[in-house]
């Protein structure tokens, strides 16, 4: 595969940064998030593993970062966009605060369409582009007091199949991945509210209540998360489009 410009929200800690770890050998990539301070130290990590990458501040809700980004794609090219920031709060509906569930809506659903929106011109001129979400199987499927999270990362497949047939002559693809839990500072945070709000210990939260829901029983692994992201960006994967592509060891098959 020919090196590829890849640039990846949210990529600070977690998914997004060891997706970067992974392309960072072969390609162009540059990692950004909201936060100026974490994305800087995910710069100096990554250099310390020996990875190469640039860094840019980018609140994935912000109109000067978006224009920031679309001069950015018509100046320099982006082959790959990786929609990957993303937050979370559980809650009932009825006990939400209206602003956070449009915050999530805003993170996780407005903010990949308006990147989405940024990069498809230049990737259009280009006769190429590939645009990997990171959705969930919250994506497929509910879990209670997740109704913003699951809203967002439903809406995403929609967002992806209309971008498909509008961008479709341009061997543009957009793809959304779908994995269960994966061992990460946002799935540890959830871990440890639940082991207070439910008086448990933290082991019984992962073997009980999260890895229930996975009959192969492992968190999925960052790895092979980017493992997909490659295959993705690949030659054999030109005419995969509009496709949720789940990683859920075995979640969705009840
Ligand atoms: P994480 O908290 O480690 O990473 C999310 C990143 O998004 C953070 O670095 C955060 O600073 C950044 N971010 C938040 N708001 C932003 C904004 N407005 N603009 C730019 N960046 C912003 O969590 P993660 O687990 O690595 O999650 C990455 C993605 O994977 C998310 O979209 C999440 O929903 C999805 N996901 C995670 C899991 C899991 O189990 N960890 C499972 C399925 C899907």
């Amino acid at each position: 595969m020919k090196p590829m410009r890849v640039f990846i929200t949210g990529a600070s800690s977690g998914i997004g940064k060891g997706i970067a770890q992974h392309l960072a050998p072969d390609h162009e990539v540059i990692i950004s998030d909201c936060s100026a301070a974490a994305i800087k130290q995910a710069q100096q990590d990554l250099k310390r593993q020996g990875c190469h990458v640039e860094a840019q501040v980018f609140d994935v809700c912000d109109a000067t970062d978006l224009a920031q980004l679309r001069k950015m794609a018509d100046e320099n090219r982006i082959d790959v966009l990786i929609n990957n920031a993303g937050i979370q709060y559980v809650k009932p509906l009825e006990e939400f605060p209206p602003e956070k569930w449009q915050q999530l809506i805003n993170v996780m659903l407005v903010g990949p369409a308006m990147t989405t929106r940024a990069v498809l011109p230049a990737m259009k001129a280009n006769n190429f582009g590939r645009i990997i979400n990171i959705g969930s199987v919250h994506s497929l499927v509910a879990s209670a007091y997740k109704s913003a999270y699951v809203a967002a990362k439903h809406g995403l497949l929609g967002l992806a199949k209309t971008v498909a047939l509008e961008v479709a002559a341009a061997n543009i693809t957009i793809n959304t991945l779908c994995p269960g839990y994966v061992d990460t500072d946002m799935v540890r945070d959830q871990i440890k509210q639940q082991a207070e709000a439910h008086q448990i210990p933290e082991s019984t939260v992962i073997n009980d209540i999260m890895l229930k829901s996975m009959p192969k029983k492992e968190f999925i692994e960052i790895s092979e998360l980017a493992g997909t992201v490659a295959f993705l960006m690949g030659p054999y994967a030109k005419n995969i489009t509009a496709q949720a592509i789940t990683l859920d060891g075995g979640w969705t098959a009840r």
